[in-house]
């Protein structure tokens, strides 16, 4: 079969396209044919080493597809189901031997591509959102990126709780996308002073939270913008990993909390899993939830895909297709 795989950590020219053995389902794993692919910014972090892989390995985590057969002992799906996952590597490929633990099907009306743009992403916005921080009317957050993949579902899942959502974005076009998924209040963190701003638009008491995906640039700053008591949840690091604090700066700062969540530890059971997707799925159905598919690329292409990701010159979701 065909795959992307890597096998020493670097730059976009480490992905390697070529044959892969078609893997066999050990037990508790079904073997499915990838209809479509997620790209995510863990691929890049799995390809430069920044989260540590024993290689050779191809990457990917999330996709949909179609089971083809099934290990033993796996009970919950069979051959010809239509299927999903966020959290499973090797979707960078035609064929992936998945665990079962991982799968949730694919309802009617949902396409594999839309799946497979909705499940990491979305569940994590989904943990943050009604987990992490469990949003409630009157709250008010502050979101970065959030024309980005995870940032615009961060917003529209915000709204449905009724938060006040003020955003950041990196472009004037990025802040109209903000406010087309619901952000009440837009600012241009490359121009503005997200500080400056945020506490303009509260009336100098700061946000109760704050969703930060972009990590160097931002954290320090973010706490900055937080109520006494409120909560920092930094999830990601697009402009590079978050600098290290003393515990000592959150009590200076208002007593704040601060959380380094990761999506793996909110499916980490069958019910958290099964819930997370099944809101997903009836709110794409609903139309409550709105996708943006920025770019589909086929296989081959995924380090031109991973390219365009980290390049900071998308909005949404990317796909890869074999
Ligand atoms: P996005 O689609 O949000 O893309 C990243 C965005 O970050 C860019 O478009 C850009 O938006 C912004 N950004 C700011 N500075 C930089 C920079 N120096 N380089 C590149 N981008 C920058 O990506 P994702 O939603 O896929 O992921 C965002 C982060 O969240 C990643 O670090 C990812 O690993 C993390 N994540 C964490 C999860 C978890 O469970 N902890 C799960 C899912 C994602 P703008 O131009 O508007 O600034």
């Amino acid at each position: 079969m065909k795959a992307v795989y890597i096998q020493k950590t670097g730059g976009p020219e480490a992905l390697i396209y070529g044959d892969q053995p078609k893997p066999e389902p050990p037990a508790g794993h079904a073997l499915v044919k990838l209809a479509a692919t997620g790209v995510n910014f863990i691929d890049t972090y799995h390809r430069s080493g920044l989260y540590k892989l024993p290689l050779p390995a191809i990457l990917g985590s999330e996709g949909a597809g179609t089971v083809e057969s099934i290990g033993e002992g796996v009970t919950s799906v069979k051959p010809g189901d239509r299927v999903a996952w966020g959290t499973a590597r090797g979707a960078y490929a035609e064929y992936q031997a998945v665990p079962e633990s991982a799968l949730v099907p694919i309802p009617d009306g949902v396409s594999f591509r839309e799946a497979a743009a909705v499940m990491l992403q979305g569940m994590t916005a989904h943990y943050l959102t009604h987990s992490t921080f469990p949003l409630k009317s009157g709250d008010t957050m502050l979101v970065h990126a959030a024309a980005g993949g995870t940032g615009r579902l961060i917003v529209q899942m915000a709204k449905m709780l009724g938060a006040r959502v003020i955003a950041t974005a990196g472009t004037p076009e990025k802040g109209k996308i903000a406010r087309e998924a619901g952000a009440d209040d837009v600012i241009l963190y490359r121009d503005q002073d997200f500080l400056e701003e945020t506490k303009r638009l509260t009336g100098g008491r700061g946000v109760d939270v704050v969703y930060d995906s972009v990590g160097a640039t931002t954290f320090l700053k973010g706490l900055d913008c937080l109520r006494p008591r409120g909560m920092m949840v930094q999830f990601g690091n697009a402009s590079g990993p978050a600098p290290a604090i003393e515990p000592l700066a959150l009590s200076q700062r208002g007593s704040l909390f601060l959380t380094r969540p990761t999506l793996a530890h909110y499916v980490a059971t069958r019910q958290e899993l099964e819930w997370r997707a099944a809101d997903l799925f009836r709110w794409l159905s609903e139309k409550k939830l709105v996708l943006k598919i920025d770019r589909v690329y086929p296989l081959r292409e995924a380090a031109r895909a991973q390219q365009d990701l980290e390049s900071r010159n998308t909005s949404g979701k990317l796909v890869l297709e074999p």
